[in-house]
Formats: structure tokens, sequence, C-alpha cells
């Protein structure tokens, strides 16, 4: 016999250790696990009380395939469904990117801007899950919101988040602000900005491309909104762009030699220069 997968794990200890030799890192396991027995992602502690329980065999079974999909690189949000993002729990699968935590600083950048204004309009570039666009209504009730993704798939995933989380944001379809009306407080975006040759992007092939890649360096898409962001701004608002870990200065580049002003980089939460921005100066 050539099968060289183990027996389906017996016990919640016996399916953590299982994960382990798989590669699989230990808060994956746990998602999955938990995922599995249809305990929500807040009960790893519960995990550690019942070590000893004994799994059901189409349990046990489900855990292992997971197991094994992970170990061949799927996004543990992809696997059960959902990601936590901000403080919501997102609905995400395939379509679109799998929110990551770095964004969050956007967010908070956005936030800061905003949250003093009385129902300030911000506009999410390529919103994907909706995570960002989310995220801002629900910390920012005030807030108009209007969530675009040139992709129809992707837009399906995002009102069905802010429908089932019952979050006011509208969504439409455009290719980044083409076709867009109005001006906003506040341009934000997670655009595609990986290079096309990048070897990163070999690990990322259960994502959706169009969300990833952008041109020989990764920023043609990061020229393309600062370009079409001021026609889109009131005087004074804001774009705010996250980009790759070396892509600070160049794009802090292009948004100056775009005329904007206070151009500025914020560091995720690995205290790397993760997203920049710049106001659209009140007098040109
Ligand atoms: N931060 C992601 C990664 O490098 C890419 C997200 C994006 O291109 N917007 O894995």
């Amino acid at each position: 016999m050539d099968d060289i997968t183990p027996n389906p794990p017996a016990t919640v200890a016996d399916a953590l250790g299982q994960a382990r030799t798989l590669g699989l890192a230990r808060i994956d396991a746990q998602l999955l696990l938990l995922h599995v027995l249809g305990r929500a992602t807040t009960d790893r502690a519960w995990l550690l009380a019942h070590d000893t329980d004994v799994l059901a065999p189409d349990a046990s079974d489900l855990y292992q395939a997971l197991c094994l999909r992970r170990a061949a690189g799927e996004p543990v949000a992809y696997l059960t469904g959902h990601k936590e993002f901000y403080g919501l729990s997102l609905q995400v699968d395939a379509r679109v990117l799998d929110p990551r935590p770095d964004t969050e600083t956007l967010v908070d950048w956005a936030l800061e801007l905003i949250t003093h204004l009385p129902a300030p309009r911000v506009l999410d570039l390529g919103t994907g899950s909706g995570a960002i666009a989310l995220a801002l209504k629900h910390q920012c009730p005030a807030a108009r919101v209007l969530a675009v993704d040139a992709s129809a798939d992707a837009l399906a995933v995002a009102q069905a988040n802010a429908h089932r989380l019952a979050l006011p944001v509208q969504c439409a379809q455009a290719n980044w602000l083409q076709g867009v009306e109005g001006r906003f407080d506040a341009i934000v975006s997670n655009p595609p900005y990986i290079a096309a040759a990048d070897p990163h992007l070999a690990a990322l092939t259960h994502e959706p491309l169009q969300a990833l890649a952008s041109g020989a360096d990764g920023l043609d898409d990061i020229r393309t909104i600062v370009v079409q962001s001021p026609n889109h701004l009131v005087p004074g608002g804001w774009l705010l762009l996250e980009h790759g870990h070396d892509q600070a200065d160049a794009v802090c580049e292009l948004l100056r030699a775009g005329g904007f002003s206070e151009v500025q980089s914020r560091m995720d939460l690995a205290g790397i220069a993760r997203c920049s921005g710049g106001q659209w100066p009140t007098v040109k």
C-alpha cells in the first residue's frame, strides 16, 4: 500500500498533534478543529480543556481532509468560510482575497481622518470581501461608504457580508474610479501590488491573481488610483493606499508627483511601512 495518510485522529489532542506533523501552525489546526466541531473561533481554551475528548468519525475525517488542504496552501479562511477582521466576522471564499491583519492599519488611519466629520463620504476601491468598507461603517456609522470592485464575484461576497452584518454600505461595480461619481472625504484601497514575477506569488495560488498582481513592479494599479483620485476628493480629502513591504518610498513619490500634500506612511503590526497616503490640498 502506498497510502501514507495516517489514520484519522481519535481525540482532540491527537488531532492537534497530527496537524503539527503535517507542518501546520498550531493556530491553523485549532481554527480548523473548532470549525469542524461547530464551535466559535474564540473557543480555543475549550480545546485545551477537552484534549482527551473522542472525535466522532465524521468530524475526524473532515478535519483531516481540511488539514491536508491547508498543508497544500489553501488559506484557513477559505476552509472555514470566515475570517475575523477588525472585530467583524466576514464570510470569505476563493472569489476574494483573504483579508490580512496588516490591512487593519489602513482602517485605523482612515478612522482617524473621518470620525470627527459629521457625515464623511468614504470610497473603498477594490473592496473584495468588503473588509475595509464594512469595518469603517461599523466603527463610524455616520459615514456614507461606497465599496467598488471590478469583479462581480467579489461584489457578491461584499454585498452578502454587508447584508448579513446589517451594515448599510453601497456596492458598485467599477474599474477603479472609472464611472464613479461624486467626491469623497477619504478614498482607501488595498489594491493588488505584487510584482508579476515575484516568487511570493507562487505561495498564493489559491487567491484571485487579479487581487494580488499588478504589472512589472507591482505598482500599475496604484499609479492608476493616484492619477484618478484627485477628481474624486473634496479639497482636504485623503487618499490612503496599502502597498508592499518595500514600496513605501515609491508610493510616496507617486503621491507627491500627483500633487498630494502631507504625504506619509504608516506601519503595520509587524513594523513594516505598509500604507502611504496624502491629502488633496485645499488650495491648488
Ligand atoms: N499583502 C498580501 C501579500 O503580500 C497581498 C495583498 C495585496 O496584493 N493587496 O500576501
